[in-house]
């Protein structure tokens, strides 16, 4: 397994491969490697001949300094995950190597896209988001890039990007990947202290209750958030950032609850911000 740090390091395999037509996968992530992570890397080895994974905490897409600062990091860890995955190559860039002296000289911005859920409640997050994946992408230059789908709101910004500015890159969603009690698996889990980690398994059942709720014909999409907001407000730990229903490809916000829709929550267990999302199918009444 290649590790660059350099542009020029990593520019070097690329070229090579490109010489040798081999069809480029590319996995971006934060690092803090689980197995969410390492399902990207399996999708993209299905179908690529080279697994790139970069490894970078992106300080432009932290709206809360605090939340950067204490951003949990492993590259020992994750350089041996990788490994054993069989990925071909890591990039491990200093912040010094995306951002020489230029940070924010360029935002860029999907006004439609981001005017809900995080883009609502994390202002600046998804131009940081926006901003680093499009660097990434023309240093990886890869043919396939693959996102997780727990990270909606900025799998769907990204496949638009990639359409609007013209990346010649297919954007892949992976599937959330989940703990044995259904918690989304994130690096943030991490942070949890036990008695935190208890009451994170009051959201995978919330999204069960969803689940019910839409069952029993529940169409009022006001009533719905209120009654699983008053579930997870049952502990006294949790705060809640948003609850929205909202249109699965637009994400605008849903005015009933008749066709497919997209629940995504944000919530503080203690001071850690988790996230999650299911697509719900409506009853069809
Ligand atoms: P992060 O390191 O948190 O920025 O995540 C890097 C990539 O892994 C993003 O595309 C995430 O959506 C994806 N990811 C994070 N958690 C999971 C999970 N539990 N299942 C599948 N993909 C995930």
């Amino acid at each position: 397994m290649f590790v660059a740090r350099t542009v020029e390091d990593l520019q070097k395999t690329i070229l090579d491969w490109k010489l040798q037509e081999h069809s480029i996968g590319f996995v971006p992530t934060m690092g803090f490697l689980h197995e969410g992570h390492l399902e990207l890397i399996r999708s993209s080895q299905n179908i690529c001949s080279k697994t790139v994974v970069s490894i970078f905490v992106n300080p432009a897409q932290f709206n809360d300094p605090e939340d950067y600062r204490k951003y949990p990091i492993d590259n020992e860890g994750d350089l041996k995950k990788c490994e054993t995955s069989g990925v071909d190559l890591v990039f491990l860039p200093e912040k010094e190597v995306m951002y020489p002296n230029l940070e924010g000289n360029i935002t860029l911005t999907q006004i439609d896209l981001q005017r809900n859920l995080c883009g609502r409640t994390r202002p600046g997050h998804f131009e940081g988001v926006m901003l680093i994946v499009s660097k990434l992408f023309h240093l990886v230059s890869p043919n396939k890039a693959f996102f997780g789908l727990k990270d909606f709101q900025q799998f769907r910004i990204i496949e638009d990007m990639v359409t609007l500015l013209n990346f010649p890159i297919e954007i892949h969603g992976v599937p959330t990947l989940r703990e044995s009690d259904g918690l989304a698996m994130s690096s943030r889990n991490a942070r949890l202290s036990s008695k935190e980690r208890e009451t994170a398994s009051l959201i995978p059942r919330m999204f069960a209750l969803a689940q019910r709720l839409i069952e029993n014909g529940e169409q009022h999409p006001q009533t719905f958030t209120e009654i699983l907001g008053d579930f997870l407000l049952s502990s006294a730990s949790i705060k809640i950032d948003y609850i929205e229903a909202v249109h699965p490809r637009s994400l605008q916000i849903a005015n009933d609850l008749k066709s497919d829709f997209l629940l995504a929550i944000a919530v503080f267990v203690g001071n850690t911000r988790l996230i999650d999302n299911q697509i719900l199918k409506s009853k069809n009444l």
